[in-house]
């Protein structure tokens, strides 16, 4: 078994303050993988403060001196791959080939998209033409919390530490006491890429624990945050008194809308997207809402679809879901399927209890419900796994009312072949995201949602600025 009980702070890594073992469960087994330690209040204060002391130098650091680091990042983060993908796969459950491929993928592209942003950004630069003697100046936020979940552990974390590192914030990195070992061994890069001591810090915990201590601390200056709207909540709560900055990035209840001229793969790609990670993406399409003229089709289509989504070990290598992340998640979404089938939904594919044949693990059927109406729970509630909730609309206008009648706003869907129609839902849809015809979003491109589903974005040049501060000054004298 894994023991990792300390945590890195001050470009060290440390003993916490006081013991507190806590066991990493493989969902694939319900077996514990790893102790680590859960910090407290004490060694939040140590990680903060030397954030703060290693704050004044690392803002005054030439850009492209943080920039170096970053892409020194980027190259020591390809040669420990492997590592990262183990570990996701034991501690989240994430298929082996899909760990490799997919979140480690993501954080090594995240990196790259900072370094290419961050190249092109102007950290100093004139106000305009009518303005000789007004600068405006981008400076670092300051200290930054990161507090990431454990679902897709290295894109959230390379998102948050990518953009704060290049922007001059120095950071405590709080990962999800579900999948802290892709965090430690992220750690690990951060000191062989040669970050100064302190720059960058890490502290296991809970949400009750070190998460509360980082957001209510007086000398953190931003939180950013990805994970429940519940502890979105919390955290903006407890933030309130500092007036620290919070960036959120929660939930979701996104709405695939599938028009009736959509091409002929559009449900199987959407039901294959609601599969993938095991439902456990905020972006998930988890409502597919298919135009009346198709519906039919469109069910029995899905229902084929997730009769062949496999479902297996994390461990071993193929294109399997792997089970969710642990007990808790587990009992919640057989909670939701079972109140699904007694609030009148048809099931069509999956149900309650384990696949065939397993007994142990966190497996979950891959699950397909039709006649889905908006008043039912699972058309309202993030199941936060495989579980497909379809739904039928006629006009445009219907798909509309019924996608945003939601609290979330993360990524809506639209598969149509008329691409008129396709650019007004666009602009229609109220979420922070609106993917079109199985299009992903390019290199750069912001991920962040509106409404309950956050107030902030990530990724390439929006991801960078939210982790700066505007300074306008006057009287500035042009060189
Ligand atoms: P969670 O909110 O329980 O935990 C996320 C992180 O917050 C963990 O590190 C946890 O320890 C910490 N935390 C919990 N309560 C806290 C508190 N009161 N104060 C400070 N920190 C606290 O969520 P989870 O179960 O880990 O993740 C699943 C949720 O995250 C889903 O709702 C999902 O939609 C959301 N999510 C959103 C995005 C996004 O970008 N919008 C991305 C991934 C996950």
């Amino acid at each position: 078994m894994i023991e990792k009980r300390q945590f890195y702070i001050n470009g060290q890594w440390v003993d916490p303050a006081a013991p507190s073992d806590f066991e990493v469960i493989d969902p694939s087994t319900e077996e514990a993988c790893a102790v680590i330690s859960l910090g407290g209040a004490e060694d939040v204060d140590k990680a903060v403060a030397a954030a703060k002391a290693a704050l004044p130098a690392w803002m005054a650091m030439p850009a492209e001196e943080r920039i170096s680091l970053v892409e020194k990042l980027a190259e020591v983060y390809k040669t420990r791959g492997e590592d990262l993908a183990q570990a996701m796969s034991a501690e989240m459950g994430a298929p082996i080939d899909m760990a490799r491929s997919q979140q480690v993928g993501a954080g090594v592209w995240h990196l790259k998209n900072f370094i290419q942003a961050a190249k092109e950004f102007q950290f100093d630069k004139p106000l305009g033409d009518h303005a000789p003697n007004d600068r405006i100046i981008y400076e670092a936020v300051g200290v930054a919390a990161l507090i990431t979940p454990w679902n897709w552990p290295m894109n959230q974390i390379t998102l948050k530490v990518g953009a704060a590192a290049v922007a001059g914030c120095t950071m405590v990195l709080k990962p999800s006491e579900q999948s802290p070992l892709n965090a430690m061994i992220f750690a690990e890069m951060m000191d062989e890429a040669g970050f100064p001591a302190g720059v960058f810090n890490l502290v296991n915990g809970d949400g009750a624990g070190v998460g509360t201590a980082l957001s209510g601390h007086a000398d953190v200056d931003m939180v950013s945050f990805t994970g429940s709207t519940r502890a979105g909540t919390a955290i903006s709560k407890n933030a309130a008194d500092t007036l620290k900055k919070v960036h959120l990035e929660l939930g979701g209840k996104g709405a695939n809308l599938v028009f009736a001229d959509a091409d002929d793969k559009a449900v199987k790609r959407g039901v294959l997207h609601m599969m993938n990670n095991t439902g456990q993406s905020c972006n998930a399409p988890s409502r597919m809402l298919v135009q009346e003229e198709i519906y039919d089709q469109a069910v029995e289509t899905a229902t084929e679809v997730a009769n062949i989504v496999s479902v297996g070990n994390a461990h071993e290598e193929g294109r399997h879901i792997g089970p969710v992340v642990n007990e808790t998640q587990f009992n919640k979404i057989q909670g939701l399927i079972q109140t699904g089938i007694d609030e009148g939904a048809r099931l069509v594919a999956g149900g309650t209890g384990r696949p065939d044949g397993m007994n142990r693990g966190y497996y979950v059927k891959p699950t397909v419900f039709a006649d889905v109406t908006p008043d039912m729970t699972i058309a309202k509630e993030e199941i936060f796994g495989p579980v497909l909730s379809i739904m039928k609309f006629g006009s445009e206008a219907e798909a509309v009312e019924i996608a945003n009648d939601t609290p979330y706003g993360l990524t809506n869907y639209v598969q149509t072949q008329d691409s008129d129609r396709a650019n007004r839902m666009a602009r229609l849809l109220r979420s922070g995201m609106v993917e079109m015809n199985g299009q992903s979003r390019a290199a750069g491109s912001p991920f962040g949602g509106m409404k309950q589903s956050g107030n902030g974005r990530e990724g390439g040049v929006y991801g960078i600025e939210d982790f700066l501060e505007i300074k306008a000054v006057s009287g500035w004298t042009p060189a």
